[in-house]
């Protein structure tokens, strides 16, 4: 204690006034597994297993240190600190790359979990369920909002893609989110980016048909987010199973440090995927929409009942869509849930899929059929 005083004074330490910050403050937080419990010190530090500022250095340091009263180590009281956004919902914004890539950077040496939810925005439910899931995981969540326009075809929807930055920030900071990045296609697409991903096998059927170059925009952009953020862990829905499988491939294949989760679909009560694009639904085509969770849910029934035959089972959701007045079906395809291999007997899981157009709004949807036991 007279040691780390002396220290102190020497380096001309003194309070600017009474119990005021010093411009060097030592302190003995632990020695060995020693308890002093005297007028003069308290060790171990009384306070120091509250305070991220004392942990997070010394995790640097001493992780593995036990704590000799609370029989815990350094990284555990530091993992087990109560996130700093449950009492302050602040939601910082980062526009430059530069920039969250340091701040993220930092947050892992100070022994933060980061969970990383990408978005395009135009927020639902859906995308905030995938920022809890990155809550219960991780004590930092950053959320991404970019309309990426690699992942566009010419004729798709990149300009009147639904943009709602506000009501997004409020939705984000309300679930929790600590951190938004929200760069525009120059930050990520400088002149000269030449660079893409050649995205996986899994990537070719079904979307790789009718959204042609569609995942090596999304392969591309989603590798440089997690060089950009570099998360623990990465949340994606499984609304878009195809992306969800393509993502999983590349990180595996690449060797990418960040472990993906896989989120259920959230719908609407009535049973339709949320997706940003059932807002340029018409009422009467919102209705006719309902006809792809429908057809799911009559597939995996008659699976439940013993039918086999993917084929069969293909046939009618066919026709309960074209029931519904859907004519523009892309596909209705029953294939292996990893390699999206397509798939004639359902005797082990299976994936069903659908993409349909309802007017011009192109949806899509899938469920499991047959799952692992
Ligand atoms: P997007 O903004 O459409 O690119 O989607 C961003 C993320 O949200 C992706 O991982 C999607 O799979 C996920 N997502 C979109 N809709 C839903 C939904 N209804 N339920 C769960 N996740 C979703």
């Amino acid at each position: 204690m007279q040691t780390l005083l002396a220290i102190e004074k020497n380096w001309d330490a003194c309070a600017a006034n009474a119990g005021g910050p010093r411009t060097i403050d030592l302190d003995l937080l632990l020695y060995d597994d020693a308890m002093i419990e005297s007028p003069e010190i308290i060790v171990p530090h009384p306070r120091m297993h509250e305070r991220r500022f004392v942990l997070a250095p010394a995790a640097e340091i001493a992780a593995n240190v036990v704590h000799p009263k609370l029989r815990r180590t350094i990284r555990e009281l530091l993992t087990q600190l109560p996130s700093p956004a449950a009492d302050e919902p602040n939601l910082r914004i980062f526009l430059s790359p530069t920039d969250i890539q340091a701040t993220i950077l930092d947050l892992h040496r100070n022994g933060h979990r980061i969970g990383l939810v990408p978005t395009m925005g135009a927020l639902h439910e859906g995308h905030i369920s995938l920022v809890h899931n990155a809550r219960e995981q991780a004590d930092i969540v950053a959320a991404t909002i970019f309309v990426n326009p690699t992942q566009f075809g010419p004729h798709e929807d990149f300009r009147k893609y639904p943009r709602t930055l506000d009501a997004d920030l409020r939705a984000l900071a309300s679930a929790g989110c600590n951190l938004v990045f929200i760069p525009t296609a120059n930050d990520i697409y400088p002149p000269g980016f030449s660079t893409y991903v050649e995205p996986p096998v899994v990537s070719q059927p079904l979307e790789g048909i009718c959204r042609p170059g569609h995942f090596r925009g999304v392969a591309t952009i989603v590798l440089k987010l997690f060089q950009l953020l570099p998360a623990h862990i990465a949340c994606f829905g499984q609304k878009d199973y195809q992306q969800l499988q393509v993502i999983k491939r590349m990180v595996a294949d690449l060797a990418v440090p960040i472990e993906i989760i896989a989120c259920p679909t959230v719908r609407e009560p009535d049973g339709l995927a949320m997706s940003s694009r059932n807002r340029y639904l018409s009422p009467s085509e919102r209705q006719q929409a309902l006809a792809l969770s429908r057809a799911l849910a009559q597939a995996e029934q008659r699976v439940r009942f013993g039918e086999q035959n993917a084929a069969t089972i293909v046939t009618a959701m066919q026709a309960t869509l074209h029931e519904a007045g859907i004519t523009q079906i892309e596909y209705v395809a029953l294939a292996d849930p990893e390699t999206l291999a397509p798939q004639t007997t359902v005797d082990r899981p299976t994936i069903a899929l659908i993409a349909a157009r309802v007017g011009t709004t192109r949806l899509i949807d899938n469920r499991l059929l047959l799952k692992a036991t």
